[in-house]
């Protein structure tokens, strides 16, 4: 269970120290959905070689729905995964059937749109609608797990519903958008899975998992 603190230790932390990319100073939710459906199963510097120029040639989702889909699969096929070109095209003929070309601001609607998992359904109405829904990757939960001891019984634990669900209820109202981004921040370049920089991270005063690393040690007593 988090305290205002732990938030706060966050959103400063983030405000200082984290990363900026494209879709992160902006809420427009094309911008942040087609960055959303890009980043699934891709790296950000791939993404990075993409996603500018994407959406210099599509910015808006008018222009999408009108593009030529052999431009369109030249300017994915860049990503690396052979299927983002049907999963696209899926994509923007739901958008545009069903929700007149905008895009969907409920969970529950963009959670049903093809070509969009879960992860970047939260993302988007986090990182566009200013929800506060958890954005939880293995990064981010493995920070969750050892500052504070959330835990899956689950093989993916990331895709845990009911952890998922006690999450949530963290996030804080004002700032979700610096909250995510500074968990998955620490948890791909602090708190990884083999020597976490426990002397970089601003959790280390309140980590459990630290605080239990140390507990009987002779040198801290
Ligand atoms: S103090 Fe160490 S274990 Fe705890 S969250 Fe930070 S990097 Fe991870």
């Amino acid at each position: 269970m988090l305290d205002r603190t732990d938030q706060e230790v966050l959103l400063t932390w983030y405000a200082e120290h984290g990363r900026s990319y494209p879709w992160r100073v902006t809420k427009d939710p094309y911008l942040v959905l087609i960055a959303a459906f890009m980043l699934q199963r891709t790296g950000v510097s791939q993404v990075m070689n993409v996603y500018p120029s994407f959406i210099a040639r599509y910015p808006k989702f008018d222009a999408l729905s009108r593009a030529d889909p052999t431009e369109l699969s030249s300017l994915l096929h860049a990503l690396g995964r052979l299927n983002r070109l049907p999963q696209m095209l899926g994509l923007v003929k739901a958008i545009e059937s069903e929700h007149g070309g905008t895009v969907p601001d409920t969970l529950e609607a963009l959670d049903r749109l093809p070509g969009l998992g879960q992860y970047s359904a939260r993302s988007v109405m986090c990182m566009a609608f200013g929800r506060p829904y958890i954005m939880l990757d293995p990064n981010s939960y493995r920070v969750a797990n050892r500052a504070w001891g959330f835990l899956s019984a689950k093989a993916r634990p990331h895709t845990d519903r009911s952890l998922i669900t006690s999450l949530d209820a963290e996030v804080p109202e004002d700032d979700p958008r610096s909250f995510n981004l500074a968990l998955l921040d620490i948890g791909s370049q602090i708190c990884r899975q083999r020597k976490p920089r426990h002397d970089e991270c601003p959790l280390a005063k309140r980590c459990k998992y630290l605080k239990e690393a140390h507990d009987g040690c002779a040198v801290c007593e």
